[in-house]
């Protein structure tokens, strides 16, 4: 069976992201007026409603704030890597991003420190999470 791994869905507003990401660049929406992060990207700021957003690239860095052990996926192509971890990582600026994580259940605890690692699946490379200072 060769079935393929779904494609991110890019849009207009989330092409800079995903165009940093073939650069393995983590770059992220900031507001120019309330000077909060951003994500997911999108056309205006939620925390003032201005729309003077701009890219600017993050540390890649944050903190778990909780995951699960995916056993059955809701896709496929991504059952043949089960069991693997997703999570929510609260990134350093501010903004949480749900995630792959790249790490064993056991090493998984609250606020454990993480950092980006950049995952090639179906040529195109995805913002994965792995343990700070980890392989
Ligand atoms: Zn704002």
């Amino acid at each position: 069976m060769n079935i393929s791994f779904p494609e991110p869905t890019i849009t207009p507003i989330t092409k800079p992201f995903w165009d940093s990401m073939e650069q393995k660049k983590f770059n992220l929406q900031r507001c120019e007026d309330c000077k909060h992060w951003i994500f997911y990207p999108r056309a205006h700021c939620p925390h003032c409603f201005g729309n003077r957003l701009t890219w600017q690239e993050a540390t890649g860095k944050g903190r778990l704030k909780t995951w699960s052990i995916v056993h059955r996926a809701s896709h496929p192509a991504w059952q043949s890597l089960t069991p693997y971890a997703v999570g929510i990582v609260e990134l350093e600026e501010g903004p949480s991003m749900l995630t792959h994580l790249l790490i064993r259940a056991e090493e998984l605890h609250y606020q454990l420190p993480v950092e980006i690692s950049y995952h090639v699946l179906n040529e195109r490379q995805l913002p994965f999470f792995k343990k700070r200072g980890g392989a």
